[in-house]
């Protein structure tokens, strides 16, 4: 167990809108921790800077975007789904190095059995995005018993360099619809629906029985969500993955657990 980190933050650019330090903060004086969850806005040109002055501070903390990718690389050490997924999103420090995780897979697999009351098991998967939240997407999705996904990204480049590191478990389609019709669970891992109401899937093509995850959360839920529960389907957005990925970077942390409850409660009034 690594002593205390001496600093507690988040790095993005932009990181005004997080609710982590929100449900952080919260965790953090319920378990007695005399730490800051602190947002710092920090300028891709500017990272390398920051990355050394945290070490010095031992600090630890957790990577929005766009940092994900650049973290991991500077890391001296990658726990193994920092490695499979190539990003980080928990960093601390060990010595005079930097130590990278990705907890944004327990937390994407936390959500989907909060969703469906289990892990898949047998099932088609359609995924729609190539970023960084696609490759937790995909990590999850290879530990799941038989589960296979099919792959749609506008930008169909990223999809194919994506799929290859996930081939045994992933098949590039041509559409939004090819992935996610006859799909037992949906997922949008693109930005789709953060700043307007539009929708990464045409819902006429879902099963009806299909469970949808929307990774993206805003106020009053997204437009997926509102638009697929009006249909009947199981539906969630990124809230419950946005939690439980950060309840297990304080466990890496602090090696306790925190009060996933009171960081629930701290986000979601009224739900
Ligand atoms: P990223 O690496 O920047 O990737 C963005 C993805 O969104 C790419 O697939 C991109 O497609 C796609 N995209 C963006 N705007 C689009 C548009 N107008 N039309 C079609 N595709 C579009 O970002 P990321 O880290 O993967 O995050 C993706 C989303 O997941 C974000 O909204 C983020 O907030 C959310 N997220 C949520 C959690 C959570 O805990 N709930 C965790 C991580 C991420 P191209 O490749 O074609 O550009």
């Amino acid at each position: 167990m690594n002593p205390r980190p001496g600093r507690l933050v988040l790095l993005g650019h932009p990181v005004g809108h997080s609710l982590s330090p929100r449900f952080q903060n919260a965790a953090l004086r319920a378990a007695g921790i005399p730490l800051v969850y602190e947002p710092l806005d920090v300028a891709p040109a500017d990272l390398d800077a920051v990355l050394e002055a945290l070490i010095a501070q031992r600090a630890a903390g957790n990577v929005t975007i766009p940092h994900k990718t650049h973290v991991a690389a500077r890391c001296a050490r990658l726990a193994p789904l920092a490695e499979r997924t190539g990003a980080v999103n928990t960093f601390w420090t060990d010595g005079n190095v930097l130590v990278g995780d990705n907890t944004d897979v327990d937390g994407f697999d936390a959500a989907v059995r909060a969703l469906m009351g289990g892990a898949p098991s047998g099932a088609e998967i359609g995924v729609v995005g190539a970023g960084g939240a696609a490759a937790a997407v995909l990590a999850a999705i290879e530990r799941w018993d038989g589960c296979h996904a099919r792959l749609y990204n506008r930008t169909v480049d990223r999809a194919h360099h994506l799929a290859a590191r996930f081939a045994g478990v992933t098949q590039v389609v041509r559409s939004a619809e090819d992935a996610v019709s006859g799909a037992a669970l949906v997922v949008n891992a693109t930005a789709i629906g953060l700043a307007d109401d539009s929708l990464p899937f045409p819902l006429d093509a879902l099963l009806p029985d299909a469970a949808v995850l929307d990774l993206v959360y805003r106020p009053g839920r997204t437009p997926l969500v509102r638009s697929a529960a009006a249909r009947g389907h199981r539906a969630d957005d990124g809230l419950r993955m946005l939690v439980e990925q950060g309840a297990c970077a304080f466990e890496r942390w602090f090696g306790v657990a925190p009060d996933r409850a009171l960081m629930w409660a701290t986000v979601t009034p009224g739900r």
